[in-house]
Formats: C-alpha cells, structure tokens, sequence
C-alpha cells in the first residue's frame, strides 16, 4: 500500500458523488468506491431527481430544505448545466381546501415563486382546477449523468466494502486501500453495521421515463412527479411505498398508479414506455439527513449502560476520520450539495455539523430504546 488517500467515499449516489466532487475541487486526493461498476445504480439511478421546494407550515426541516433547494438549483445550474433541466417547477394543492394554504406557502418560502392561474397553468401543459406555485429555479436532474459528471475526474475502483480496519491513524479498506478518512455513503442498501443506531430506513419507489409528443413545458409535482418534455421524453415518478425488500414492494407493476395520476396533473396524449427504473430512498426517522461523525455504538453501551435508562450525560466517542453521509429522503438531489459542503467543511477545516443533520440526535432514542 503506497498511495494514501485523503479522502475514501464508498458508495457513487448523489450523496457520495457530490462529497467526492467537493471535496476534489479542493485538490484533494480522493477515491471513490462502488459495489457497481458505474455511479448512481442505487436509489439515485431510480430517482425522478426533480429539484423542488418544501411546501408546509414553517418548521426547520422547511426551512433546511428549501435552504438546500436554494443551493442545489444554483450549483446544478452553475456546474452542471447540460445535466440540470431548470425548466421549472409548479407545485399543484391536493385539493380545494389544500390550495387554500398556497398563498401562506408563498409568504414563507425563500425562493422566487409566482401563483399561477389554471388558465396560465395550461399553456405550460398543466391540468388543474386551482392556483399553484410556480418555481422558476426547480428543474429535474438527470440522475445518473450528473453523477457520472461529478465524479469524471475522481478515481474510481468497482469494489464493495466488506472490511474496514483503522491502524495508525488511517483506514484500511479491504486490506487494500489505504485513507485518512473515509465517507460512508452507502443508501438504503449499504454497509450498515455501524450504523444501526441511525435507524436508517426504506421507501420504495418507481419511475418511468416515456416517449410522448405532449408539449409539457414545465415540471410539476402534486402525489407524484413529471417532468417537462426534453428530447421528446418525459419523467413519471414516485417514492412511496415503506418496505424492507423493493422487489416485494414492486410487485411486478413498478408503474401501477403512475401513468393514470400523471394524466390527471398533466396534458397528456401518448405515452411509449422508454425504460423503468425502481429502487430504494434511505430515510432517517425525523427526515432529516444524517451527516457527519459516526458513534461508537458499542464502546459507548459497554462503557456507559445506564444509556439504556436515560442516561444522558457520557462524553459522546465517535470512530477518528469516519463519516456518514444518508439519510436524504425522498430529496436527495436537492439536499446533496449543500450537505456535501458542510460535510467537507466539517472534514477538512474543523467546522462543526449542524446539530439538526449530525447523526448524534439519533443515538441516545435509539439507546434508550434497547
Ligand atoms: C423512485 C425514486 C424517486 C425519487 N425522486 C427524487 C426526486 O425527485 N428528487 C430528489 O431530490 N430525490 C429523489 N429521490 C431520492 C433520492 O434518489 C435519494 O435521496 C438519493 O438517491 C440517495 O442517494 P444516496 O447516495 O444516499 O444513496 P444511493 O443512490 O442508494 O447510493 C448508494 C450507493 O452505495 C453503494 N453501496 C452500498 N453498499 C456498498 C458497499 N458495501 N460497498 C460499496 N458500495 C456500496 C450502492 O451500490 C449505491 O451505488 C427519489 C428516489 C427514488 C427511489
């Protein structure tokens, strides 16, 4: 083992992908690792990846997401163009009495935003009977080029982590690669022994990407997502379903529902199946995402048992140089950037995580719960 690496991401969603990107921008030297062969064949290949604000009473998951709605929009835009569609995006209310919050919606959102009649609503292709919400800065990525785009010049090794030993000061991964830290950013579907404490958990989804000669010009999301028309395809997708297996969840019909709540929101004629796509989101149990520095589950239970009754006030020992990065949501294209930044900043200059995202709000419940 010659080469040392500052940094080793494992796992090549959005959430790996923009902490390596981040973090090689910096010039530093950086590997990230994947059990698949290319970026975003987890639950960010599977994603609609519309860039979208949070509508809802304030509270501080609305006012974090929409923070990162903000930054995502711009850092696509900026970086990413040729992968971020900013055509947009028009929020529609349920119904009559969901739309009566959408004028309060407008007050409370950071973000420059119109109301749009249903008459100005179908000139974008839309269908509804009330005002919505227009976005200008939303849009939808294309989940798997922006990863492969973010990480084009990070190396890159197919190999799944299945050992991880710390020797002086540095990580050893596999017996074969060496680093002075490591990032966890392995999904749902990950490395998860030491991870239990975090509750990470499963929501199953689907997409579907069709050809159609509809003239949607603008996104739109209501109970499901579509996108705007974009060399003559459109995106249809969902996350929706709590399950611990997704083949289980998908039930052979990965696009029951999708297609006929699609023509409901959207002026839609044909549709041609292009491709499906299903997977797993990772959520956390208050759905915020979980970042930052991993606990040391095991030592703090062996050392201090009396967390298990509430015990409160033991000193929190975390594993040196190794970070979590899940826990996204149903919002991972929105929250990754600016979480990927703050993940650096916490790495590499000794800044601290904010106490909403950092996985120690997780340990003690789950403790407690044992
Ligand atoms: C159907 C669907 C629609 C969605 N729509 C949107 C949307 O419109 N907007 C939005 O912002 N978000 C959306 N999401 C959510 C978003 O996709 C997720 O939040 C995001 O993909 C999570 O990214 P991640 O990098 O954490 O996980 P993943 O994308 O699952 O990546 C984890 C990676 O880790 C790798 N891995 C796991 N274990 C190991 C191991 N031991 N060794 C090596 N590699 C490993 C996996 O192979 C995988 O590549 C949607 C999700 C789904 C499923």
């Amino acid at each position: 083992m010659q080469k040392v690496y500052d940094l080793v991401v494992v796992g090549a969603g959005i959430a790996g992908c923009s902490i390596a990107y981040t973090a090689q921008k910096q010039n530093k030297k950086v590997l990230i690792i994947d059990k698949a062969s290319t970026p975003a064949t987890g639950g960010s290949g599977a994603a609609g990846a519309f860039i979208s604000p949070k509508l809802g009473k304030e509270s501080s998951l609305l006012n974090l997401t929409n923070l990162a709605f903000g930054y995502s929009s711009n850092f696509y835009k900026n970086n990413f163009s040729k992968q971020f569609d900013q055509s947009g995006i028009v929020r529609l209310p349920k119904d009559a009495k969901d739309a009566t919050n959408f004028e309060y919606y407008k007050t409370i959102i950071d973000a420059d935003s119109k109301i749009l009649t249903p008459d100005e609503l179908k000139q974008f292709g839309v269908k509804s009977q009330f005002d919505s919400l227009y976005f200008k800065d939303g849009g939808v990525c294309d989940a798997q080029g922006i990863c492969k785009a973010m990480v084009k010049d990070v190396e890159y090794l197919q190999i799944e982590l299945t050992k991880l030993e710390h020797k002086e000061r540095h990580w050893i991964i596999n017996s074969q690669i060496e680093a002075k830290n490591v990032v966890l950013a392995t999904g749902y579907i990950g490395y998860k022994d030491l991870l239990e404490y975090m509750g990470i958990n499963g929501i199953w989804g689907s997409r579907g990407d069709f050809y159609t000669d509809s003239n949607i010009k603008v996104c739109m999301h209501q109970n499901i997502s579509v996108s705007a028309l974009k060399n003559g395809v459109i995106k249809i997708g969902a996350t929706h379903v709590r399950a611990k297996n997704p083949c289980m969840a998908c039930d052979g019909e990965p696009l029951k529902g999708l297609i006929a709540s699609a023509k409901e929101l959207a002026d839609i004629r044909e549709l041609k199946l292009k491709e499906t796509f299903c997977g797993m989101r990772s959520s956390s149990r208050d759905h915020f995402p979980t970042i930052g520095k991993i606990i040391d589950a095991k030592f703090m239970l062996e050392s201090y048992p009396n967390i298990k009754k509430g015990y409160n006030r033991a000193p929190l020992k975390y594993f040196d140089n190794l970070y979590i990065f899940n826990g996204l949501g149903g919002r991972g294209f929105v929250f990754a950037p600016l979480m990927a930044k703050w993940l650096y900043e916490h790495i590499f200059e000794a800044k601290d995580i904010d106490s909403t995202v950092s996985p120690d709000r997780l340990f003690l419940k789950w403790a407690r719960k044992l």
